[in-house]
C-alpha cells in the first residue's frame, strides 16, 4: 500500500484538537470521500462529484465511510449513496448535509477562510465516530426493505447485501463495534472474486475503447471526424431509438420513413422520447434538432447515416445502393444490422472504405452496447468516427469483424441452441430459466425470447433456408443436429408476450407475468414421442455448462478469428449488451474462473459429433496445453501463436 493506511490517519485527523476543513475541488470518490469524512468540515466548488462508489467495484467504503457517511447524513440517504455507489453533484451534497459550504470559487482560499471563522469552537459534534446515527423510527423494516430489494436487483452480488450490513452495525453498534464489522464484511468480499470479477469489467470497458484492428490501425494512429449532421433511415424501434441517441449528442438529424403511418406515428413518438431524455440526463447543451423525411433525397447534405431498416439483405442492398448516389462523396454509411455482411453492403456502394455497421441493442438511446463492425475494406477513418460516435453517445463501443452474428449473436446462436436442446431431452423451459436467472442473467432465454418475440428468430432461420414451406421437419438440418421446436410454437402462433402465449402463458397480449402453461408441457411430451426422445432428469448444472460452455467455446471461436481483438471486447459485450452479470466478469472471465482445463473437459464430454459448437476450440486446446494462462495473457498468447501460424 502507498502511504499511511487509511482507516489510522482518517481517526489522527478527526482527534486533532484544531479545526480540519476538507477543500474539495475535483472528485472526492471512494478513499477520497472517506478522508474528507474524518474532517471536521468539508467545503467544495460547485463542479465537485462526490459518492462512495465502492459496491460497483464489489466493494464496500472500507475505510470508515460505512459507519461515517450514515452518521452524518442518517440512514436513509447514505443507503441510497452507498449501495448504488452513485455520484453526486457538489449541490446535492450540500442538500444533504455531506458538504457545508460550496462555492464557485477557489474551494482551498474558503476552506482557510472558514477554519478561521470557527477557530476556537467546540469540535465534538463535528467528530463523526463520536456521533449516534440519525435513524428513522422504524429501522428494521427500512434496512429490511432495503434488503430484499438491494437482493433482487444484486442478481447474487454480494457487495450491495454487504453494504446494507455495514449500515445496519452503522445504525445499531457504537462506532468501534461497527467498524470490526466493516473490516469483518470487506475481508469476506475481498476473497469472494466478485470484486476481482467487476474490477475486470470495469478495466475492460477501458480497454474496448483503445481499439485495434488486424490491419495495424489503432484508436492512437487514426482520426474520427467530428460528425454535426446525421441520417437515419428507417423509423422502426431501433430506428427511433438512434435518432434519440445521436439527437441527444446535440447532432441534427434527418430522419427517413417511407411508411406514412411510422412516418406520423414517429413524428409524434420520438420528439416526447427526445424530451424525457433531455430532461432525465440534465443535458447542458441543447439536443441536435430532428427533421422527419419520406424523401431519401433529403440526406443529402449530411456526414453519417445510420441505415436501420428490416433485417432483409436485398432491402439493405437496396438501400445502400440508393445512399451511395444521394449522399455528397465522402460520406459515412452504417447499418445498423444485427449479423448480417457489412462487406457485400460495403460493395454495392461508391466508397466501400467509408461503409461500417453500427450494431445497437434495443431500446438504442438506453442500452450502453454499440458493435462497430469492420468489413475487410473499412477504413480506419470510418471505424474511428464510429467508434467515437459511440463514445458521444455514451456508449460502450466494441470494435468487430465481419461475421454472421458479428460478437454477441454468434456466441449467442450456440447458448440458444442448447437451450432448445435441452428441452427436448427432458428439461423445462422453466428450469432453464431458472438456472440462468440463479447464474445473474436477468432473464432466462425462454423469458427473454417471450419478451423480444419469437418470430425474430423465425424470420431468420427461414432466410437461412433452416426451416419453412418445402423444408422436413426432422432434427437434423444442413447436416447438424438442429431442433425445431421454436418453429413449431411459431406456427401454432405462439410468438410470446405480444400474443399472450410463447413459452409461457400471460394474462393476455403484452401481459408481463410468465407463468408456466400446461399447453406447453404437453406438447414437449408429445414432441419428445414423435420423436423417439425419452425424457431425463437434467441438473441446474448440466443446464448451466451446456448453455454457458456453448457460448464460451464460441468465444473461443471468436478470438481464433481474429473477430474480436481480446477477450475484454467479449466481456464488455456480454456485460453491457447482453445482461451477463456484471459480478461475474464475462463469459472469458468466467472461463478463467473456472479454470480452462474444466470446461475443456466438460465441453469434451457433453460434445456430440452433430453439434459442431461443442467441439471444443483450438485456441482452448492451446491455451490448456500451454498451461492456462490467466485471462489477462490470453491477448499476448493468441497475438504470438498468429504470428508463427
Ligand atoms: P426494428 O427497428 O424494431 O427492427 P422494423 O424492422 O420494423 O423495426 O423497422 C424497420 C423500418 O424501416 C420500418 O418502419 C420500415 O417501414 C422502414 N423501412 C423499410 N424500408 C425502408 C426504406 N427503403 N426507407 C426508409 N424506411 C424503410
Amino acid at each position: 500500500m502507498l502511504g499511511p493506511p487509511l482507516v489510522p490517519m482518517i481517526h489522527a485527523i478527526e482527534a486533532v484538537d484544531k479545526p480540519v476543513a476538507a477543500a474539495i475541488e475535483g472528485v472526492a470518490l471512494g478513499g477520497g470521500l472517506e478522508l474528507a469524512l474524518a474532517c471536521h468540515y468539508r467545503i467544495a466548488h460547485s463542479k465537485a462529484v462526490l459518492g462512495l462508489p465502492e459496491v460497483t467495484l464489489g466493494l464496500l467504503p472500507g475505510a470508515g465511510g460505512s459507519q461515517r457517511l450514515p452518521r452524518l447524513i442518517g440512514l436513509t440517504a447514505a443507503l441510497d449513496l452507498i449501495t448504488t455507489g452513485r455520484h453526486v453533484s457538489a449541490a446535492e451534497a450540500l442538500k444533504l448535509g455531506v458538504l457545508d459550504q460550496v462555492t464557485d470559487s477557489n474551494a482551498v482560499d474558503l476552506a482557510v477562510e472558514f477554519v478561521r471563522s470557527v477557530a476556537g469552537q467546540p469540535l465534538d459534534s463535528r467528530r463523526l465516530s463520536t456521533l449516534p446515527c440519525p435513524c428513522p423510527p422504524d429501522v428494521d423494516s427500512l434496512l429490511d426493505k432495503v434488503m430484499s430489494k438491494v437482493r433482487q436487483r444484486s442478481r447474487g452480488a454480494l457487495a450491495p447485501v454487504a453494504c446494507v450490513r455495514a449500515l445496519r452495525a452503522a445504525a445499531s453498534l457504537p462506532y468501534a463495534q461497527g467498524m470490526e464489522k466493516e473490516r469483518e464484511l470487506m475481508a469476506t468480499l475481498f476473497n469472494s472474486g466478485q470484486a476481482r470479477a467487476l474490477q475486470y469489467a470495469f478495466f475492460s470497458q477501458r480497454v474496448v475503447g483503445k481499439w485495434s484492428l488486424p490491419s495495424g490501425a489503432r484508436w492512437d494512429n487514426s482520426t474520427a471526424r467530428i460528425i454535426s449532421k446525421a441520417a437515419v433511415i428507417g423509423l422502426g424501434t431501433m430506428g427511433r431509438g438512434i435518432v434519440v441517441a445521436l439527437a441527444l449528442t446535440g447532432i441534427s438529424v434527418v430522419a427517413v420513413e417511407t411508411q406514412e403511418k411510422q412516418l406520423a406515428e414517429a413524428s409524434r413518438v420520438v420528439p416526447a422520447m427526445l424530451q424525457r431524455e433531455a430532461g432525465r440526463r440534465r443535458l447542458a447543451t441543447p439536443p441536435g434538432v430532428i427533421s422527419f423525411s419520406s424523401n431519401l433525397q433529403d440526406v443529402s447534405e449530411v456526414e453519417l447515416v445510420i441505415e436501420a431498416v428490416f433485417e432483409v439483405m436485398s432491402l439493405k442492398l437496396q438501400v445502400f445502393k440508393h445512399l451511395s448516389s444521394v449522399c455528397r462523396p465522402g460520406t459515412l454509411l452504417c447499418s445498423n444490422t444485427s449479423g448480417l455482411d457489412i462487406d457485400q453492403l460495403a460493395a454495392v456502394t461508391q466508397s466501400p472504405g467509408l461503409v461500417v455497421g453500427m450494431h445497437f441493442f434495443a431500446p438504442a438511446h438506453v442500452m450502453k452496447l454499440l458493435e462497430v463492425v469492420y468489413g475487410p475494406r473499412s477504413s480506419p477513418e470510418a471505424v474511428a468516427t464510429a467508434m467515437q460516435l459511440g463514445k458521444r453517445m455514451g456508449k460502450v463501443g466494441v470494435a468487430v469483424g465481419n461475421c454472421p452474428g458479428f460478437v454477441g449473436n454468434r456466441m449467442l446462436k450456440p447458448y440458444l441452441e442448447q437451450a432448445n436442446f435441452l428441452l427436448e431431452e427432458g428439461a423445462t423451459p422453466r428450469q432453464v430459466d431458472e438456472a440462468l436467472e440463479e447464474f445473474g442473467f436477468p432473464m432466462g432465454v425462454f423469458r427473454m425470447s417471450d419478451l423480444s418475440g419469437l418470430d425474430v428468430g423465425w424470420r431468420i432461420r427461414k432466410e437461412a433456408g433452416l426451416t419453412g414451406p418445402g423444408v422436413e421437419s426432422t432434427r437434423t438440418r444442413q447436416g447438424r443436429r438442429y431442433s425445431p421446436l421454436p418453429d413449431q410454437m411459431c406456427e401454432a402462433g405462439r410468438l410470446g408476450q405480444k400474443t399472450g402465449k410463447g413459452w409461457y402463458q400471460y394474462d393476455g397480449p403484452g401481459g408481463r407475468v410468465a407463468r408456466s402453461d400446461p399447453w406447453v408441457h404437453i406438447f414437449l411430451e408429445t414432441y419428445r414421442a414423435e420423436h423417439g426422445l425419452v425424457a431425463r432428469s437434467i441438473t441446474l448444472e448440466e443446464i448451466l455448462e451446456r448453455c454457458l460452455y456453448a457460448l464460451i467455446n464460441e468465444g473461443f471461436n471468436i478470438l481464433q478469428d481474429a473477430v474480436a481483438a481480446g477477450p475484454e471486447d467479449i466481456d464488455a459485450i456480454y456485460v453491457f449488451g447482453y445482461g451477463w452479470p456484471r459480478h461475474r466478469g464475462g463469459p472469458m472471465f468466467h472461463a478463467d474462473q473456472v479454470g480452462l482445463g474444466r470446461i475443456l473437459q466438460r465441453l469434451n464430454q457433453h460434445s456430440h459429433p452433430d453439434v459442431p459448437h461443442l467441439k471444443p476450440s483450438t485456441l482452448l486446446r492451446r491455451l490448456v496445453a500451454a498451461g492456462s494462462p490467466p485471462v489477462q495473457k490470453w491477448r499476448e498468447f493468441i497475438n504470438k501463436e498468429r504470428v508463427h501460424s
